[in-house]
């Protein structure tokens, strides 16, 4: 029941316009309880017939009671109250009747008369609990008379029912037509920008994206951008797996068939010669072991980017990892004809995987080495500020591009594929890897570049702290 927001938000003003007419009735009706104007023609006619019977008293001797008797007696048959005179200690001197009623008046009694109060009575109530109201006037020689009735009940209710039921009944109708307009406004501001919202998540599961209006209130214009944000990302990732799949399809299908069409050779006798037979035998070897390079890299990066990588991390000296990595490219500087720079300087040590280190800084020079025509330069150099150190490695290759410098750490991200020949042909694999190693140190990795002026691969490292567990634990071992 009520299961729409639309009945619920209409249910709810309904309720809310119940609750507050009943509030209102409850309260009126109580006051008018509480309050003497309604009874004012009772007060006054009690009023009377008080005055009439002082007067009438006062012309008999107060010890007179037969007279007293008669005197109260025709008052209460023409007022239709109860009349009783009381002496000075409080007992009946005369009655009209009914007496048993009145025990529950306890002495000294509020003498009502005064000016002021013309218009209250007191009231009390008798052996029945019933409500009585009653004035009190005081007489010669101390004497006291009394004029009560039962509180008028009937005359409430016909008031209630003639005077206030058709206000509450017409107010309660237009407070009910107010809220069917206040519910279609409400529909329209709320509902239905929910609605809306309802219908572009669906557009979304079936994979038709429909962009959702940021309209209506506030916290639903937040949530209709949130839902934008999130149904881009979504988007983002499935075109990002839907690449991955057709990166890696592509990269596997160039050795595949590489492999496939010297194994054919060899298999129909094309390769025949023992050149050709070696040759075939050098291409598929290759290959295979390019093939095997992809899984690795692609493991590595997914085990990564979970957070399953195993890190073997532990104190590391970042002058002698740097040393030792640059080292291995000599030969290779040599032949390329270019200058790799690395002034030795006081490093601090950090904690890390230092295999895994060794691997981001190699591919960074590997990649410098690559694009850096002879005669250029690579300068490696580092500085530790405060709580870090920042190593960087410029080349004077044809730089970046400021569009592509982001995406260069995107998994299979190459500039231009074409210019990407020769045997240590990489496949967009190795900055991404570097990137995902770099943040499992807390550090970060960026490029900045000019094109045409060369680029700088920055590095940022945390510093080992003095109270670092792992770098005790190394210390001890040396
Ligand atoms: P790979 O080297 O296997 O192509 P990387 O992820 O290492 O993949 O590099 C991605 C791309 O970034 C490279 O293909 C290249 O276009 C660009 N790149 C990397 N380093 C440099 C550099 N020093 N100068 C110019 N371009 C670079």
């Amino acid at each position: 029941m009520a299961s729409s927001l639309r009945a619920r938000l209409w249910l709810s003003y309904a309720l809310l316009i119940l609750v507050l007419l009943c509030s209102m009735g409850t309260g009126i009706v109580v006051s008018l309880v509480n309050s003497p104007w309604l009874y004012r023609q009772v007060i006054m006619r009690m009023r009377l017939t008080e005055a009439t019977t002082v007067q009438m008293v006062s012309t008999v001797a107060m010890g007179d009671t037969a007279a007293l008797d008669q005197i109260v007696k025709a008052q209460a048959d023409q007022s239709a109250f109860q009349l009783a005179i009381f002496d000075p200690s409080g007992a009946i001197a005369a009655s009209s009747g009914q007496t048993n009623l009145l025990p529950a008046l306890v002495f000294p009694l509020q003498d009502t008369a005064s000016d002021s109060d013309l218009w209250s009575v007191a009231s009390f109530r008798d052996i029945n609990h019933q409500v009585r109201f009653y004035t009190l006037h005081s007489l010669k020689d101390g004497y006291y008379l009394l004029v009560e009735t039962p509180r008028p009940r009937a005359q409430l209710i016909t008031f209630i029912d003639n005077e206030l039921f058709s206000p509450i009944i017409i107010s309660g109708i237009l407070a009910l037509a107010l809220m069917i307009v206040i519910g279609i406004l409400m529909d329209r501001w709320v509902s239905s920008p929910l609605r809306k919202m309802k219908d572009s998540a669906r557009s979304l599961a079936v994979g038709t994206y429909q962009a959702i209006p940021v309209e209506g209130p506030q916290e639903i214009q937040q949530l209709a951008q949130s839902l934008n944000e999130m149904s881009k990302q979504v988007r983002e990732s499935s075109q990002s797996q839907r690449d991955f799949v057709s990166n890696v399809s592509h990269e596997l299908k160039t050795p595949l068939t590489s492999i496939q069409g010297f194994a054919q050779a060899i298999m129909d006798g094309t390769a025949q010669t023992p050149e050709t037979l070696h040759q075939a035998a050098e291409v598929i070897y290759k290959e295979a072991g390019r093939m095997n390079r992809l899984v690795l890299d692609l493991l590595t990066l997914a085990r990564l980017e979970a957070g399953t990588a195993d890190l073997q991390k532990s104190g590391v000296d970042l002058n002698e990892l740097l040393k030792n990595v640059v080292d291995k490219f000599a030969l290779q500087v040599r032949q390329n004809q270019v200058s790799l720079m690395w002034k030795e300087q006081g490093l601090p040590t950090i904690i890390g995987d230092g295999d895994r280190l060794v691997q981001v800084f190699t591919n960074i020079i590997d990649n410098a080495l690559k694009f850096t025509p002879a005669g250029g330069r690579i300068t490696l150099s580092a500085i530790q500020k405060l709580s870090q150190v920042i190593i960087s490695i410029a080349d004077t290759g044809p730089g970046i591009a400021p569009q592509d410098q982001k995406r260069i750490f995107e998994r299979f991200y190459q500039v231009d594929k074409s210019r990407q020949g020769g045997a240590r042909r990489g496949v967009g694999l190795g900055l991404p890897i570097a990137r995902q190693i770099i943040l499992a140190h807390g550090g970060d990795i960026w490029v900045e570049s000019q094109p045409g002026q060369g680029s700088t691969f920055m590095v940022r490292l945390p510093v080992a702290r003095s109270d670092d567990t792992t770098l005790q634990v190394k210390l001890k071992d040396l």
